[in-house]
């Protein structure tokens, strides 16, 4: 138990599908394990977001919490770590916003991915409870992004324009909101 080695990209557990959860087994603890596991390389990382198969379990388990003053994403609005389960997304707004994203498994790169700009995600709590949040702005992509991960999609397959790929330094000079102007970066 504790903080896990974060798997990156070219890894294949990264491209896999997840399995579903058996709820049965969640209710009695069985994955209780692998949640705290979740918990502790998502705050020693300093993640906003981790999905099972970034620590090496192809299930589908994927938790998001924004804590005020995230090192990674300073200016997002706070958000209370949350466990889903066998979440199912919908799009509730399939107008596009654009997000500078950046992911553990994709080490020191940045990349501009446009995005449904609300979703609704029902899920299966840690608890095993039905249910679901609805989300929109950058609440919305985090979850599109970590939902994702249960798909052996990653953040990079989204780019569209390739030439809003960059890494951590060169994001932070040339494209964070200020730095270049109508450009809508984090
Ligand atoms: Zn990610």
């Amino acid at each position: 138990m504790g903080v896990r080695v974060v798997r990156t990209i070219g890894d294949p557990i990264l491209r896999e599908p997840a399995r579903p959860v058996d709820v049965a087994r969640l209710r009695a603890g069985a994955l209780d394990g692998l949640i705290t596991d979740l918990i502790d390389t998502m705050h020693a990382e300093g993640g906003i977001g981790i999905a099972a198969p970034q620590i090496g379990k192809s299930v589908r388990v994927a938790m998001i919490e924004i804590e005020p003053g995230s090192d990674r994403y300073p200016d997002m609005t706070p958000t209370a770590l949350t466990t889903f389960v066998n979440p199912v997304i919908t799009v509730l707004d399939p107008g596009e916003q654009g997000y500078w994203e950046g992911c553990l498994s994709v080490p020191m790169l940045r990349g501009l991915v446009e995005r449904p700009r609300a979703v609704r995600v029902e899920y299966v709590d840690r608890r095993g409870e039905v249910a679901s949040i609805e989300a929109e702005g950058f609440l919305a992509t985090v979850l599109q992004h970590e939902l994702d991960h249960l798909d052996g999609v990653l953040f990079v397959d989204r780019v569209r324009d390739t030439t809003r790929l960059a890494t951590m330094e060169n994001y932070v000079k040339f494209w964070r909101r200020g730095a270049t102007p109508g450009e809508d970066g984090l």
